[in-house]
């Protein structure tokens, strides 16, 4: 089986697929349970792509989910509140089952990236918080493409994929020297970070040391690592592993938080990487939503007077029977032989349309 696999960080540029949860279930930030399950609800209701027929409503739908599954439990919530939809919390890390809309998925609330990354991690960034001297700074997400076969994705797959990344450098833990000996101070601001100048008589401007770009220290050329070059950081490739739920559909993303690029040259977490299910159509089943499409062969015979066929389903091949009398076209539904609803344990049907050979 062909597994086309890009990795497509290198030119893009790094989306934040972030959502605001409240803005998109259009609740205040103090709404009460109650009023998060009624605005759920109603959009719900609205966005359902069994009646609503926008092929944007599917992708509105799935948001929406996703905001009350977080928002309509407490705990996760709270989480929420504090880190962001992505910190990490959430158990799976499966999100979004977009249909379209890849790469700019994330500016759905009216939220610029930056202005929703401030949004959630502004209270934290601005104050010092417990144990943490340095704002807390995310680095990019990094996104990709993944291709799997049709029955890939009805049965559920794991894959390791390999990517690359802006990561800590093994080898200094980071330091940027070598051998563990510890950085220089920076002569320029005395090891600082800032630079202070009086402009006049009692006032003084401060600014981000350029000599050692506010960290405060230097590295000496001769004490550098040499893996990173003392930056303390590289790009380098490592092997993830994808877990791929059965159902994924085409176009579908899941997210696998921590595991893109750290933040250049500063300390903090790594942006998340968002991979993009593509699905290798299949020559037999057609998919529609969670139900399968199959044509299927009847003879003449068995057609006017009724009898059973072989028809391929996923799971093997079954005997159907044939009514008497069935006509070219004709479609017989053969229920739960569709494919698994993600988070459900609900499966769809197959639909088998009846292809009578006329005798000739
Ligand atoms: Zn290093
Ligand atoms: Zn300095």
């Amino acid at each position: 089986m062909p597994q086309r696999l890009t990795l497509t960080n290198e030119n893009a540029a790094p989306s934040r697929a972030k959502e605001d949860y409240y803005e998109l279930l259009g609740v205040p930030k103090n709404a009460s349970q109650s009023e998060i399950k009624k605005a759920y609800y109603a959009l719900a209701k609205k966005y359902h792509p069994d009646t609503n027929k926008d092929p944007a409503a599917k992708e509105k739908f799935v948001k929406i989910q996703e905001a009350y599954d977080v928002l309509g439990d407490d705990e996760k919530r709270a989480q929420y509140d504090q880190w962001g939809s992505d910190a990490g919390g959430f158990p799976g890390g499966f999100e979004g089952f977009s249909g379209g809309g890849f790469p700019d998925f994330g500016n759905f609330g009216g939220f610029g990236n930056n202005d929703f990354f401030n949004h959630v991690f502004g209270g934290f960034a601005r104050g010092p918080g417990p144990g943490f001297g340095e704002p807390l700074v995310q680095g990019s997400d990094i996104e990709m493409q993944l291709s799997i076969p049709f029955m890939d994705a009805v049965t559920g797959t794991s894959q390791t994929v390999s990517v690359e990344a802006i990561s800590t450098c093994k080898a200094c833990k980071g330091r940027g020297t070598k051998g563990g000996v510890n950085p220089d101070k920076c002569i320029a601001c005395k090891g600082t970070g800032v630079r202070r100048m009086s402009i006049a008589s009692g006032f003084h401007m401060q600014s981000t040391c350029p000599e050692c770009d506010g960290k405060g220290t230097r590295i000496r050329p001769e004490n550098r690592c040499p893996s990173c070059g003392g930056r303390g950081q590289v790009r380098d490739r490592r092997p993830v592993l994808i877990e791929i739920p059965a159902g994924v559909d085409d176009g579908m993303n899941i997210r696998i938080p921590k595991q893109g690029d750290m933040p250049l040259g500063v300390e903090g977490i790594p942006g998340d990487l968002i991979v993009r299910i593509q699905v290798i159509p299949h020559k037999v089943f057609k998919r529609q939503g969670s139900n399968i499409v199959v044509e299927a062969q009847v003879p003449f015979h068995t057609a006017i007077l009724g009898g059973t066929i072989r028809v391929p389903t996923v799971d093997g091949d079954v005997e159907l029977k044939v009514p008497s009398g069935s006509q070219p076209e004709q479609q017989v539904l053969m229920k739960k032989r569709g494919i698994k609803k993600i988070n459900s344990q609900n499966r769809g049907d197959q639909i088998v349309v009846f292809k009578v050979k006329l005798p000739t």
